[in-house]
């Protein structure tokens, strides 16, 4: 009878609380000093990564910007140098932005970039007191040296970092 299966519904879900109620062990994460892990596929504040040279990966060239629904980044690209290197190829981001109020976390910039250069991790502590604050910087979002003489721009050999995009070693990668 139909008219009893929003009442089986019900009960089939109060039946569940009640399990989960006395039979789970209750979970309680001392937030924010203990941080719970979130799940691999988790989409949380963008990251702006660097070679293992301290190289950054982004090139400045706005596939990103153009992929975003939601219009939510802003790309400026300036010529790369020898003597002041930020970037592989000719050219590197001279300022990037992401709105994080307008951004969804959809993670199509992630997908458009060809270079593997912004990814979304796992950082979900965001919060402001004013739209200004909601702009997240280049400085903000790239990932940290792992020495100093790693940070960029740097002075290299000439016509080395030549490729803006690094070659594959497998195309199907
Ligand atoms: S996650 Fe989606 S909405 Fe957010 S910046 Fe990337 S493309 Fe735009
Ligand atoms: S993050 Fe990727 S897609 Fe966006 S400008 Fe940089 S290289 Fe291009």
């Amino acid at each position: 009878m139909r008219v009893f299966e929003p009442i089986i519904e019900l009960s089939k879900g109060l039946g569940e609380v009640l399990r989960s109620f006395l039979f789970e062990k209750t979970v309680t994460y001392q937030y924010p000093e203990v941080k719970r892990e979130v799940r691999p596929r988790f989409r949380g504040r963008h990251v702006l990564n660097r070679y293992d040279n301290g190289l950054e990966k982004c090139i400045g060239c706005s596939l990103c910007a153009a992929a975003c629904p939601a219009d939510a980044i802003f790309v400026e690209s300036s010529e790369n140098t020898d003597e002041k290197r930020f970037s592989p190829g000719e050219r590197y981001a001279s300022t990037y932005e992401i709105n994080m109020l307008r951004c969804i976390y959809c993670g199509f910039c992630e997908d458009a970039c060809p270079t593997e250069a912004i990814t979304l991790g796992d950082n979900y502590e965001l919060s402001f007191t004013d739209r200004k604050q909601a702009i997240y910087t280049k400085d903000m979002l790239l990932l940290p040296v792992k020495a100093e003489n790693m940070l960029t721009p740097q002075k290299v050999e000439p016509k080395v970092f030549t490729r803006s995009v690094p070659q594959m070693e497998d195309p199907r990668d």
